[in-house]
């Protein structure tokens, strides 16, 4: 409903919300059905690995292989209608949903892919990372949520994810005017300097470069010493809680903005 509204809202996002609208009714289908990770859920343990993250290993994820080649295919022909993936892509992304000794394996690959010391993707999938993030998506968030029912990371103040060490691509400013960044990948939300870059921890004010979208719904925080930015949803004043799949559609505008002035 969002969605729609945010179309019948800005016109020229049709396209963008109607691929949204799509991924969203496929994760739906697999969502309901996804069972808990494999990983002992009792508070103490998870605060203890926190110590020594990520949280959630590869191997505590509830994949279930033959919903993740559905994903995989269903997923990458969606992205193809609304040209949101390029067509050696698609057909590389085709193959692979096919190929289920091949697909853990880059499954593993992308979600390890993260931490500085790990492989990353072979030349030929490294233009899926995208596909994979959508496919991924039921299995990393069913996961997330049953943990973050039971931690609440407190004392995590970094700027990567402490789930699954993916990085932030949304935040939230709380009523309370917390920052909370919300990871790309998993959608764990942790408590984060209200200024500083989640990149490269930048905490300079004057090295960071802040602005609002007309609506004043948004807030782009962009660093001036890494040049990456972070959009923010403002819950201070609004009338419904952040909801990423439709956020970060519907600041796309704001990326632009941030785009054009050098920041990525
Ligand atoms: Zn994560
Ligand atoms: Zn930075």
């Amino acid at each position: 409903m969002e969605l729609r509204r945010l179309k019948t809202d800005q016109p020229d996002l049709a396209s963008a919300v109607d691929l949204q609208i799509e991924l969203v009714q496929l994760q739906r289908r697999v969502q309901s059905r996804v069972p808990l990770p494999s990983i002992r859920l009792e508070p103490d343990y998870l605060n203890e690995l926190l110590a020594n993250p990520p949280i959630l290993q590869f191997e505590h994820l509830p994949i279930d292989w033959s919903d993740m080649r559905f994903l995989l295919r269903a997923t990458a022909s969606t992205m193809r209608t609304h040209e949101a993936i390029e067509d050696p892509h698609f057909r590389i992304a085709e193959m692979l949903s096919r190929d289920s000794e091949r697909l853990p394996i880059v499954a593993r690959t992308w979600y390890e892919g993260v931490r500085p010391d790990a492989p990353s993707l072979d030349p030929e999938e490294a233009g899926l990372e995208a596909v994979l993030q959508q496919a991924m998506r039921p299995f990393l968030t069913r996961a997330a949520d049953a943990i973050m029912a039971r931690i609440d990371f407190r004392g995590w103040t970094k700027g990567t994810c402490p789930l699954c060490s993916g990085e932030p691509d949304l935040a939230v400013i709380t009523p309370a005017a917390d920052r909370l960044l919300i990871c790309a990948r998993c959608s764990a939300r942790w408590r984060f300097h209200q200024l500083a870059c989640a990149f490269c921890e930048n905490s300079d004010r004057k090295r960071i470069t802040s602005f609002t979208s007309r609506d004043g719904r948004y807030r782009l925080y962009a660093c001036d010493v890494c040049q990456r930015y972070l959009k923010a949803y403002d819950a201070r004043q609004a009338s419904r809680p952040v909801m990423p799949a439709v956020d970060s559609v519907a600041t796309l505008p704001l990326d632009a903005a941030a785009m054009q002035k050098g920041y990525r």
